[in-house]
């Protein structure tokens, strides 16, 4: 059965990166009929930030990506949570000492430092370890001594020397590293915790794990993992790994981060973050107002493509379509304005039903009451098409809630004449004999009496517009009267001329 898993440290919040390996991790799962796994990283306690974790699963639950397995909802492979596993990894990294594969490093932390300092290029390897403090390089009654005294030490993978090392990745195919060039990495660090490198092939052996995708950022550290799967003995469970292609900065140079959002004014987080250490936010793109259908349908084209030119996807015609072999092996520039396009084209599909709620907090978050959700159903029909962002719809919808406080007058004051006066005071007195106050009927009623007057669309049509809606936007002007009732058309109507 396929398992995959994410596999996040919960350092901080989340990039859209990361999101995206989330996606195709699930999409892969869901199309194998397989499992999707949340396991938490959490076995570096100084890069451990509080509030990080319940990020990460409102993070996946916004989404609509709810893991089969998880620290909150358990399962047969629990706990989920490494910190919590802490016991289980130290008797591999024992066994790989007894089988001569690691070794224990008795170097103090300012140790290492001055040979950093001293030594240009230093590597903890095969070229310096038999000078340094260490269980290679010492004697067995010495290494012995400083076990029995509780001198602190870690466990270091002993990485061979002059050995190509190979696997075939599902993204990059044939990849193949030199050990030479790869250092004597901890696997179990001074305070009894495991290393990412080691509670990652431990975890994923001991939870069946079958494929997994992470960013290629991960690339230089599967040599590690690859020999570590090895020396353990469980090489024909590896799971086959798919290295994500980086997504790229605007213009195609580097890694985006979370700095290239500050920039150049877009988010890079999925949801907000708020680091309480240096009291900082960094915005995201719930909170922008981005639907999360069109996060994941965004997402999902950087660095994917089903080979036809479409490219708006819901979750389920993503799982059918998904392949690997479609997934890009160079990296996905980011492009702002392509994901606010993906935002307008997925508010344009959703109906007003599905829209309500979201678009309900936004008025009321800017102080607009909406009492009627039917008279709200009917005014996201007819702006829906004009938002980009969640948030546009207070601008394209607060005048049907509030008289316009200001209106843009200019632009038709140069032109006035009693002649418009006129028109609209006749109107105002038709207006109120019609009995079914319809777009329709309305736009009628208006035409014929410009004919009568012997006045242009454009003598009139603009102010009339101006009127309801206090500027030069908006939807078609008799939809808008038709929503607005007639006590409250013709109301603006005379609150405008007097
Ligand atoms: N804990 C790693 C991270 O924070 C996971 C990398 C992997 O998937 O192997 O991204």
């Amino acid at each position: 059965k396929v398992r995959v898993r994410f596999a996040p440290s919960p350092t901080g919040g989340l990039h859209l990166g990361g999101v995206r390996t989330v996606l195709f991790n699930y999409l892969f799962a869901k199309k194998h009929k397989g499992d999707f796994v949340l396991r938490i990283e959490d076995t570096d306690q100084s890069r451990y930030v509080d509030g990080a974790e319940d990020y990460i699963l409102d993070c996946l639950k916004w989404c609509g990506l709810i893991p089969d397995e998880s620290p909150v909802v358990g399962g047969h492979y629990a706990p989920y949570r490494q910190s919590e596993r802490k016991a289980l990894y130290r008797e591999y990294a024992e066994k790989l000492v007894r089988e001569g594969h690691a070794y224990y490093a008795f170097d103090t932390p300012e140790e290492l430092d001055k040979n950093r300092k001293e030594i240009p290029n230093f590597q903890y390897g095969h070229f310096y370890r038999d000078s340094l403090r260490n269980s290679l390089s010492l004697k067995q009654h010495e290494v012995d001594q400083l076990l029995d005294a509780g001198t602190p030490h870690v466990i270091r993978i002993k990485m061979p020397e002059d050995e190509t090392i190979s696997f075939n990745d599902m993204i990059r195919g044939h990849v193949s590293f030199e050990t030479n060039q790869v250092d004597d990495k901890v696997l179990l660090k001074a305070d009894g915790m495991p290393t990412y490198h080691l509670a990652v092939v431990v975890d994923d052996y001991l939870m069946k794990i079958t494929h997994a995708f992470r960013g290629e950022e991960w690339l230089p550290s599967a040599p590690v993992h690859l020999l570590l799967w090895e020396y353990l003995g469980w090489k024909a469970d590896m799971p086959q790994w798919a290295h994500l292609p980086l997504i790229l900065k605007p213009d195609g140079h580097g890694k985006l981060s979370k700095r290239d959002g500050a920039r150049l004014g877009f988010p890079v987080y999925a949801m907000n973050w708020f680091d309480a250490k240096i009291g900082e936010l960094t915005p995201g793109f719930r909170e922008l107002g981005f639907l999360p259908e069109a996060f994941l349908n965004l997402l999902a084209m950087l660095g994917w493509n089903d080979g036809t030119d479409n490219e708006i996807f819901t979750l389920d015609e993503l799982i059918s379509k998904f392949s690997i072999e479609r997934v890009n092996k160079g990296g996905a520039k980011f492009d702002f304005e392509k994901a606010k396009w993906f935002n307008a084209e997925w508010i344009k599909r959703t109906s007003a039903e599905s829209l309500k709620d979201k678009v309900k907090a936004v008025l009321e978050d800017k102080g607009v009451a909406v009492n009627d959700d039917n008279y709200l159903l009917k005014i996201i029909d007819v702006i829906k098409e004009r938002c980009t962002l969640l948030a546009d719809f207070y601008q394209q919808s607060a005048y049907f809630f509030e008289v316009p406080r200001e209106y843009d007058i200019n632009s038709v004051k140069p032109k006035w004449s009693d002649a418009k006066t006129d028109f609209f005071n006749v109107l105002m007195s038709r207006y109120a004999d019609v009995q079914m106050w319809e777009s329709a009927d309305l736009e009628n009623l208006f035409k014929a009496l410009m004919e009568e007057k012997g006045l242009k669309a454009g003598d009139v049509m603009l102010p009339f517009r101006i009127m309801l809606v206090g500027g030069k936007f908006g939807p078609h002007v008799f939809d808008i009267a038709a929503l607005l009732g007639k006590n409250e058309t013709i109301n603006r109507i005379e609150q405008a001329l007097a």
